[in-house]
């Protein structure tokens, strides 16, 4: 029985999609499940595909929204196409939403215009926000702190902030998943913050077919692939891998009300 929630991954993507059967059987045989899929890269085809890849199979739910990378696109007509994809059941957040001043691939307003529409949508739907965040965690902070935290919560997905950023996400009650950079050699800054977060408030996520976690960093990733950054996170935190599995899965399993396993 899958025993681990990959928090976070892009099924849609063409990489994964050419291979999902194969993926998602070594996905089971790793007990990586359930799998959060996340659309919201590229079009709203994209979020499209999720839903069907999520209705189509058990152990796979979706979350749809605009990633900030393409928030010069979240007009109204998206956001009431992103309404009507979250009347499936199998949708169980919004995202991922939030920003990216690293790559800055929408300019700066378009991406703060766009989260707070996001933020707006998940509280009125009662669905948790998932957020991207990357070298803006300072101005993420001020705009949740001004529209206000979704009801259902929340998650930083992919964490890459400091420990600074990490404290003020947690009192927001925000979660906090780490992905497959944990294990990068130069990531010891990014090591360092994962003994803060509490038990309660962990997740991890492989955020496939991106960020494959060593040794396999480089590659493909995908689901099965998750073990190693549960170890990875595991180790840091002196905790056995199998004890963390049982803990960030059911924190997942509370985050996005997904069915009892
Ligand atoms: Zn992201
Ligand atoms: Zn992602």
């Amino acid at each position: 029985m899958p025993s681990l929630c990959d928090s976070h991954c892009h099924l849609a993507d063409e990489r994964i999609r050419v291979d999902l059967a194969a993926i998602l059987k070594r996905a089971a045989a790793a007990e990586v499940g359930p799998i959060v899929a996340v659309g919201a890269i590229g079009t709203i085809e994209t979020d499209r595909l999720t839903v069907e890849i999520a209705e189509h199979h058990d152990c796979v739910y979706a979350s749809v929204g605009v990633h900030p990378h393409d928030a010069a696109a979240c007009d109204e007509p998206r956001l009431s196409e992103l309404r009507a994809l979250a009347c499936s059941g199998k949708v169980v957040a919004i995202g991922e939403s939030g920003l990216d001043f690293h790559y800055m691939r929408s300019p700066a307003e378009a991406q703060e215009r766009a989260l707070r529409r996001h933020l707006e949508l998940a509280a009125t739907l009662g669905r948790p926000i998932v957020i991207h965040c990357r070298d803006a965690e300072e101005r993420l902070l001020e705009i949740v702190r001004e529209v206000g935290v979704p009801p259902a919560g929340g998650v930083i997905h992919c964490f890459t902030g400091g420990a600074e950023a990490a404290r003020a996400f947690l009192t927001l009650g925000f979660h906090i998943s780490f992905s497959g950079i944990v294990t990068f050699k130069n990531a010891a800054a990014l090591r360092a913050v994962v003994p803060l977060v509490p038990d309660a408030r962990l997740l991890v996520e492989t955020d496939a077919p991106y960020l494959a976690p060593e040794p396999f960093r480089g590659r493909r990733n995908e689901p099965a692939y998750l073990p190693r950054t549960l170890e990875a996170v595991a180790q840091l935190r002196s905790q056995e891998p199998a004890a963390l599995a049982t803990i960030v899965t059911a924190n997942s399993i509370r985050l996005f009300r997904l069915p009892p396993r």
